[in-house]
C-alpha cells in the first residue's frame, strides 16, 4: 500500500479526507467521494484518476456533434 490515507483507491471521503472512500475501511459516511488530497491531486486541466470500477456517466446531452 502506498497511500495510508485512501488505501491506493485514490478517493476518500468527501467529509473525512484522511478516511478512504472504498475499501474494508472505507468511510460509512455515505458521502461524496473526493480525490485523495495525498496521491490524486491532478495537474491543472487535468482530471483525477478514478477509483477502480468507477464507471463515468457520459451524458448524451452533453456530448458534442
Ligand atoms: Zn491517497
Ligand atoms: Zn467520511
Amino acid at each position: 500500500m502506498n497511500c495510508m490515507n485512501c488505501e491506493d483507491s485514490g478517493w476518500v471521503c468527501e467529509n473525512h479526507r484522511d478516511r478512504p472512500w472504498e475499501g474494508p475501511h472505507a468511510c460509512t459516511w455515505g458521502g461524496a467521494g473526493a480525490p485523495c488530497p495525498r496521491c490524486n491531486v491532478p495537474d491543472s486541466g487535468e482530471t483525477p484518476r478514478t477509483p477502480p470500477g468507477f464507471i463515468v456517466e457520459v451524458d448524451e446531452k452533453t456530448k458534442l456533434h
